[in-house]
């Protein structure tokens, strides 16, 4: 086949480069195999990388020089290069700035919580999934410079892996540790990007050399609630936890916070949850960001005490977090400890969302990754 001119290429923006992650263990050996190697040695490859968390090639020295050659550039293409990232809260949070292949730019975050009355410690990964984003609610800096492109899995793997392997190496205190969470709660619309973040769960969730093997209840996939791609995660049999961004109980406001709203509206998106949760048999969560005097009214919290009352679900409320030229704020504490009352009263679980990495702009709804 002849190669199409360059030009006809280039509104669309570059692919990128195929990488390991990309690949289940079937793929992996075929595209090995293309390279003239034995079979036997993409199994050495993805131990080195899932299970010992390596992505250098030079660093694998139990693979032949002529083998880390060949493999190097074709299936560990360094996929995000590290712009800076900066640490808080005691360097138990790390915010970082990744520049993709083709300029674009997106962020992590790597929590570690220290345990605390009966909790265990963990450590979590906030990873995005696209950069930028196209769902456009007006409290989200990511939401408000749109959609740049999707991310590949590799690309999203390489979150993980990379915040697994800084836990690994003690950066985030306490000394060495495994990552134990995974939320996709950065950047993007996780369930807009469908068949990349399904790819990348599997990754998550296979048992090394296969994968990271993280356990699937300790990974959230987070989303404004597109229907009919909850409906298709469930039958995909993954048992992530979902949560689900409603911010609102009725549909006159949240057609205003949550545009993807006009569309899939209030009754449909907790329908589509509970279906999810009747098949994992464990609870979903609805994040609800307190916004002062937009949503956090004691109607409202009873509104939403009532919707969730008889459902397998637990309110997540998030403390609003400033993002540039908004011009909403936080709820007031004692405005919070009421609706917080309220939802109890109803037999509806809650917990409020601690605000970690908001001095780096690390935490909900800051992300917007600005050079
Ligand atoms: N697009 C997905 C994944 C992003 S998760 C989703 O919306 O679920 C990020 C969470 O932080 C979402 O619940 C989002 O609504 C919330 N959020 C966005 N902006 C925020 C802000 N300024 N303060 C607090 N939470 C915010």
């Amino acid at each position: 086949m002849t190669a199409l001119p360059l030009v006809f290429d280039a509104p669309r923006r570059a692919r990128p480069p195929r990488h390991l992650a990309d690949l289940d263990p079937a793929e992996l050996r075929a595209a090995v195999v293309e390279l003239g190697l034995p079979a036997f040695r993409a199994d050495q490859l993805a131990r080195q990388y899932f299970g010992r968390l390596e992505s250098d090639v030079q660093a694998m020295t139990d693979l032949p020089a002529a083998v880390r050659a060949a493999a190097g550039p074709a299936l560990l293409p360094a996929l995000l290069a590290e712009v800076r990232s900066l640490t808080t809260d005691a360097d138990t949070t790390r915010k970082t700035l990744w520049r993709l292949h083709d300029g674009a730019l997106v962020e992590s975050v790597a929590m570690r919580y220290p345990a605390a009355g009966d909790a265990r410690e963990r450590v979590t990964v906030c990873v995005s999934s696209q950069a930028g984003c196209g769902m456009a609610c007006p409290f989200c800096a990511t939401g408000q410079a749109g959609l740049t492109r999707n991310l590949s899995t590799g690309e999203i793997v390489e979150q993980v892996r990379a915040a697994a392997r800084v836990a690994a190496d003690g950066a985030l205190g306490g000394g060495p540790r495994r990552l134990s969470n995974v939320v996709f709660m950065g950047m993007g619309e996780p369930l807009a990007n469908y068949p990349r973040v399904v790819a990348a769960l599997r990754r998550l969730i296979d048992t090394p050399p296969a994968g990271l093997g993280l356990s699937r209840r300790s990974i959230t996939v987070s989303t404004v609630g597109l229907v009919p791609a909850i409906r298709q995660l469930a039958a995909e049999r993954l048992d992530v936890t979902l949560a689900v961004s409603l911010h609102a109980p009725d549909d006159e406001l949240r057609n205003t916070l949550v545009p993807v709203n006009n569309r899939w509206p209030v009754g449909e998106v907790l329908a589509a949850a509970d279906a999810y949760a009747a098949q994992t048999g464990r609870r979903y969560s609805v994040e609800y960001a307190m916004i002062r005097d937009v949503n956090d009214q004691p109607e409202r919290a009873d509104l939403l005490g009532d919707l969730l009352a008889p459902r397998l679900a637990h309110v997540n409320l998030i403390p609003l977090n400033p993002t540039p030229g908004s011009q909403w704020d936080a709820s007031a504490k004692p405005v919070e400890r009421e609706f917080v009352r309220r939802l109890r009263v109803r037999g509806v679980p809650v917990t409020v969302r601690d605000t970690r990495g908001r001095d780096i702009d690390g935490a909900c709804g800051q992300l917007a990754a600005s050079g």
